[in-house]
């Protein structure tokens, strides 16, 4: 199957069979000097990692696993329940250097490319947006891609993710950080290091600091973003 946004195929051996239906998409970086290095490594049967989609920072996409396998992307994951979250996602990989070789704002012309694509995917499965997550919201402990540059927010503006709460209607609701944690896990995430927890829901969802600590701002968020979910506004 070839589509209008994906313009070239490079099989990737690295995937197997999903056992579970596809429900969430997963955003990374790739953390090297070129796209065409990133490409040979998830394609590397030694390596053995792959992802679905890469987008070089020129915007060009390439498929290297098909949607219905199983891609090797997330590693040790959890998000909403589920720990295989490589056989409930799709996973794409964004060409940048990452933190590691000069964090930097993403180009326009991937996020070009990412939109439509991201768009598609979510149709085709009916994926809820609060699915649309990244590497560090499934593997707070050791991952921090795409990182606080990734624009959330614009992603959102598309319908294709959940925006930052802006209107806050309760301040500090959680009023002990046992509190805290037990809805942090209620939303999605694996709260088993508290810290890296609160750095992987500040990295999404207030970007302007991260410090892992627990304060009066993402008791606020994390309180709306449960709040709009039991509405229905998000699911
Ligand atoms: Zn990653």
């Amino acid at each position: 199957m070839m589509d209008e946004l994906v313009h070239r195929e490079r099989p990737s051996p690295n995937f197997n069979e999903r056992t579970l239906p596809v429900s969430m998409v997963v955003i990374h970086y790739t953390e090297m000097e070129s796209a065409e290095a990133a490409l040979e490594r998830l394609c590397d049967p030694e390596a053995g990692v792959s992802a679905h989609y890469l987008i070089s920072e020129a915007g060009e996409v390439t498929r290297l696993v098909p949607e219905d396998k199983r891609a090797w992307h997330a590693g040790a994951s959890y998000w909403r329940g589920h720990k295989d979250v490589n056989s409930a996602s799709i996973g794409i990989e964004l060409d940048h250097p990452g933190h590691a070789l000069g964090y930097r704002d993403f180009s326009e012309a991937q996020f070009a490319a990412l939109v439509p694509l991201v768009a598609r995917i979510v149709k085709d499965h009916d994926i809820p947006r609060a699915n649309v997550v990244g590497h560090s919201d499934v593997a707070p402990a050791r991952k921090i891609d795409p990182g606080e540059l990734f624009p959330w927010d614009r992603l959102a503006e598309y319908g294709l993710c959940l925006p930052r709460p802006e209107k806050l209607e309760l301040g500090d609701p959680f009023d002990n950080d046992g509190a805290f944690y037990l809805a942090l896990e209620r939303f999605g995430y694996d709260v088993t290091d508290g810290r890296k927890a609160v750095e992987a829901f500040q990295r999404r969802w207030r970007p302007e600091r991260i410090d892992g600590e627990i304060d009066g701002q993402i008791r606020a968020i994390l309180f709306q973003l449960l709040l709009d979910r039991d509405r229905g506004h998000a699911r």
